[in-house]
């Protein structure tokens, strides 16, 4: 892709996002299933999904196999700092950590997290470690963590 296209890219992408106050940029033009924000770009005969296009645009190109995952859990928005690579089974993960599986706690075969894990992030967080900081020691996303904290999961 030369800069020029990425200019353009970059430009059209911006010019049909919104500025949310959550600092979620979110797209505003064509939808795919699962809200995805979707662009056609006839100079390469491909079609994208949005924040896989920024994603590309900001950082380059992504290996083969992994998809562009949303800390924010919203999948229209645009915001690089929002997005992450990750694999289909990541993206399961995921899933189920922002809820978006049916299925709560230790029934749901799913979960990477168990009662005890759960126990001991609580505990970690009042010793003040940062949600990402936690999140990343359990393999999980800072949202996770904060529904946690928050009791909006594993509510006891
Ligand atoms: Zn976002």
């Amino acid at each position: 892709m030369n800069l020029q296209l990425q200019h353009q890219l970059l430009t059209s992408l911006i010019s049909l996002s919104k500025i949310r106050p959550s600092g979620c940029v979110e797209y505003v033009g064509k939808k795919k299933s699962g809200n995805y924000g979707y662009i056609r770009v006839p100079e390469l005969h491909k079609s994208y999904i949005t924040s896989r296009l920024m994603y590309e645009l900001t950082f380059g190109s992504i290996p083969e196999g992994l998809n562009v995952l949303h800390k924010c859990d919203n999948p229209p928005c645009l915001n690089p700092m929002h997005l992450f690579l990750g694999t289909q089974q990541d993206n399961v993960k995921d899933a189920v950590n922002k809820g978006r599986f049916q299925g709560k706690g230790e029934l749901n075969s799913y979960a990477i997290l168990t009662w005890d894990k759960v126990k001991e992030i609580r505990a970690e967080c009042k010793k003040g470690w940062s949600y990402e900081s936690i999140a990343r020691q359990y393999g999980v996303s800072g949202a996770c963590i904060r529904k946690i904290i928050h009791n909006e999961t594993w509510k006891e």
